[in-house]
Order: structure tokens, then C-alpha cells, then sequence
């Protein structure tokens, strides 16, 4: 069994974003970048599953700028086999990253894509649904609990107030959410010889894809500053403050 794992390259979730002085975006020159913590569970959960004897080979993807090759190292040294680097420098949009994904799909023919459930850049938490939509695979999203077996995934998913289990019958896309399990740390030799497996770099029009943008971004802006907040003496006080100052009651 052959598993896809898409991984985006992010800024790196200990870094506080700042917006670029211009206003068209984040700031991402000279920002430490990694792999998007959710695709690095997407990783874990396929490492595992090929551990388990249940995959055969992983591969793993990215579209984005050339230096995307760091993370799709990075899973090639957690377990991945090989890597397929979608070459582009610009803004990549949810439908464009899941129309790639879907000419490599039709390419590489896997029986299940395991991806992160959103991207912590731009928080869509779109590309796998439409993935799925685009090839009429089932989906199960979301998920804390994967077991493969018999042509089938059972997906438990994490709803709000509650778990719902799944079964989807494969080739499918599950996003992986928070609690499916904790990525490992690559080891020292994982790392030496991840630089020897193959990475294979294409564009998005050797895929037959237009990424061009549909979205036109206007602004961005840093949420507005918190202000202090203020103790009151008494219950009356409190109400009077509502009802006055904050005109809420
Ligand atoms: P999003 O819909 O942007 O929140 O992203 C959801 C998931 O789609 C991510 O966790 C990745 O697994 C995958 N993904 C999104 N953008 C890319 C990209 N440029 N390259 C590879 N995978 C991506």
C-alpha cells in the first residue's frame, strides 16, 4: 500500500508572526520556517502505519519555493521513501495546492493521503476536503485514531463535543488532527540518511496545473492591542460598568 503525505513548509510555530510593514502579508524573509506541525503528524501516522507492515512506501510532497526541499527532507529522515518537490514561487491557494495534489495523485496512484488537518500560515484547513471532492475520494477529517485494514480505514474524528468514528472504503484522504500522535524526533543517522533519498522536483504546469491566484488579498493587519482590564470593588459596580460604560446590558 502506497501512501502521499503532502507537508508545508510554515513559519515556524514559535515564531510571532509580524505583518509586513506594507500591509500585503507576513513577514517571511530572514523567519525560521518548518514543517507545518499537523503534516509533521501526517508524517508520524504514515511512518507508523509502514512500521505496522500495513504501507509499503511513503512519499512525500510539497509545493512551494525550492527551499520546501528542507521539509520534505525532514520527513524523509522521520520515515518517508522519497519526496516530490512542486517547484513554484508564489502564492499557492488551497484549490491550487489540492489540484496539484490531485495530478500527482493520478500520477503516483496511492491508496491513502494522509495530510494535516490545516496549515498554521494561513489557517484554511480547506486543501483536503477539496482534494477529496476533486478525485470523489472518501474523506475522514479530523482524526485522532487511524486503523487500515481490509481496503478500509476506520477514522475516529474529533467533532465538536465528541468522537465520530468512520469507515471509508480506500483509496482515501484523512487530515490528521492534534491528538492522532506525537511526531517523533528524526535521529542523528535518520538524518544522514534521509540526504541520500531521492527527491523528485517538478513544476505545476508539468502537472497540467495553473496556480495562479483567485483570491485578491487587500490588507493585512495585526489584530488590535488588548486593553488592560480593571478590577471593580463591588457587584454594583460591576453591573454599573456594564450597563454604562460598556452599554452591554
Ligand atoms: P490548509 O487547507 O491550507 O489549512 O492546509 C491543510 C493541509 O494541506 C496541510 O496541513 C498540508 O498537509 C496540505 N498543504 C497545504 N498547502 C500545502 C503545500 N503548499 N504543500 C504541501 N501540502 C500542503
Amino acid at each position: 500500500m502506497k501512501l502521499l503525505v503532502p507537508v508545508k513548509r510554515v513559519v515556524d510555530y514559535n515564531v510571532k508572526v509580524r505583518v509586513k510593514a506594507d500591509n500585503t502579508g507576513v513577514e517571511t524573509a530572514n523567519v525560521k520556517m518548518s514543517m507545518n506541525p499537523f503534516d509533521e503528524i501526517a508524517v508520524e501516522e504514515a511512518v507508523r502505519l509502514k512500521e505496522k507492515g500495513v504501507a509499503s512506501e511513503i512519499v512525500a510532497v510539497s509545493a512551494g519555493p525550492s527551499a520546501a526541499q528542507e521539509q520534505i527532507r525532514t520527513a524523509l529522515a522521520m520515515g518517508a521513501d522519497r519526496g516530490i518537490l512542486v517547484e513554484h514561487d508564489g502564492v499557492l491557494e488551497p484549490l491550487a495546492v489540492a489540484k496539484i495534489l490531485k495530478a500527482l495523485v493520478a500520477k503516483e496512484a496511492p491508496d491513502l493521503v494522509v495530510m494535516g488537518k490545516q496549515a498554521i500560515d494561513d489557517d484554511m484547513n480547506a486543501t483536503g476536503q477539496m482534494l477529496a471532492a476533486l478525485l470523489g475520494w472518501a474523506q475522514g477529517t479530523f482524526a485522532s485514531r487511524v486503523e487500515v485494514a481490509n481496503g478500509e480505514a476506520t477514522v475516529t474524528r474529533e467533532v465538536d463535543g465528541g468522537l465520530e468514528t468512520v469507515t471509508l472504503k480506500l483509496p482515501a484522504v484523512v487530515t490528521a488532527d492534534l491528538r492522532l500522535n506525537e511526531p517523533r524526533y528524526a535521529s542523528l543517522p535518520n538524518i544522514m540518511k534521509a540526504r541520500k533519498k531521492p527527491i523528485e522536483v517538478v513544476k505545476p504546469a508539468d502537472l497540467g496545473v495553473d496556480p495562479a491566484p483567485r483570491l485578491t488579498v487587500l490588507r493585512v493587519e495585526e489584530p488590535p492591542k488588548r486593553q488592560a482590564g480593571a478590577k471593580v470593588a463591588s457587584v454594583q459596580e460591576l453591573v454599573e460598568k456594564l450597563r454604562n460604560e460598556a452599554k452591554v446590558i
